[in-house]
């Protein structure tokens, strides 16, 4: 397996409000930490790390450089908000230029949040200008922190799920399952009736799919593709099942994903499903994993 890593995402060491205690986020850079030194132990996989050049380029709304980052920064707006990335992007210096106050955890927490407006066809609030309030109009929770290094860790890194396209929350920032969804379409637009091809002009676009893992629903990736019926969204979140049960839903699950035929799938793989992981409740053994993994594999076969 390859296995790209972004070294960035060993600096976003943020806190979270949990039970009324502020603690240290229960999603670490020691998370990814344990799952290199697991990886490195095996020859079967190749770890290569990507970097990426936050100069000026990187810039959300100047994205037309041809370098690799930026071409990733263009994926990426084409899947999220250009405001909300520059605020990603800005935040943190901007607070620090208002004088406000940092923990000494060094990390921004929203604490205020924009309420939904009733009337979904009002258009929504603008963006306040006060620095505290804008923190939490891009926010809806309190276990995502913002340091230093958000942006640069968030760019290429394993975050799941945003709500539609211009919030953070649940730990996630940039919804890297959207934006492989949306790389795969930039190389294979339309249909075609034998391997996908570049060149195709059929208007139908290529039957995708994501199977969701994470112990928590993706609200953020549904809410993206919600509307676009080549895009099938399958998750098995949130329930407290012995593996036996949750063996049965995979097997659904993998049966309604090959009746939407997909040519792609993305796998959104949260290992909080485990269950010794403080975040969920399932109770799936490492050895389960490889019987997770053979379930897809001996379907496709
Ligand atoms: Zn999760």
């Amino acid at each position: 397996m390859i296995v790209l890593h972004n070294p960035s995402g060993l600096l976003h060491s943020t806190v979270e409000l949990l039970g009324a205690a502020l603690i240290p986020a229960l999603e670490c850079p020691e998370r990814i930490t344990a799952i290199l030194e697991a990886l490195s132990s095996s020859s079967s996989h190749t770890i290569r790390t990507t970097n990426f050049d936050l100069g000026d380029n990187d810039d959300p709304s100047h994205s037309q450089s041809s370098s690799s980052s930026s071409s990733l920064v263009s994926l990426i707006i084409a899947t999220h908000s250009p405001a909300y990335l520059k605020h990603l992007s800005t935040i943190f210096q901007t607070w620090l230029s208002a004088g406000l106050v940092v923990g000494p955890d060094f990390c921004i927490l929203p604490e205020c949040f924009a309420v939904p407006r009733p009337d979904p066809s009002l258009p929504p609030a603008s963006e306040p200008k006060d620095v505290y309030a804008r923190v939490g109009y891009y926010a809806f929770d309190m276990s995502s922190g913002i340091n230093e290094y958000t942006y640069q860790a968030v760019l290429g890194s394993a975050n799941l799920a945003v709500e539609g396209v211009k919030l953070f929350g649940g730990y996630c920032y940039v919804n890297n399952a959207a934006l492989a969804i949306t790389a795969y379409r930039h190389l294979y637009p339309s249909t075609s009736t034998t391997s996908p091809s570049p060149k195709s002009s059929a208007p139908t676009p290529i039957p995708t799919a994501i199977l969701d893992l994470d112990f928590h629903h993706g609200n953020g990736t549904q809410s993206i593709f919600y509307q676009d019926p080549s895009v099938l969204y399958v998750s098995i979140h949130g329930r407290d099942d012995s593996y036996a049960e949750y063996a049965q839903l995979l097997d659904t699950a993998i049966a309604r994903i090959r009746q939407h035929g997909p040519r792609f799938v993305v796998v959104s793989l949260g290992f909080d499903t485990f269950e010794l992981d403080p975040l969920g409740k399932f109770g799936i053994a490492t050895a389960d994993y490889e019987s997770m993994a053979r379930a897809g594999w001996e379907e496709e076969e």
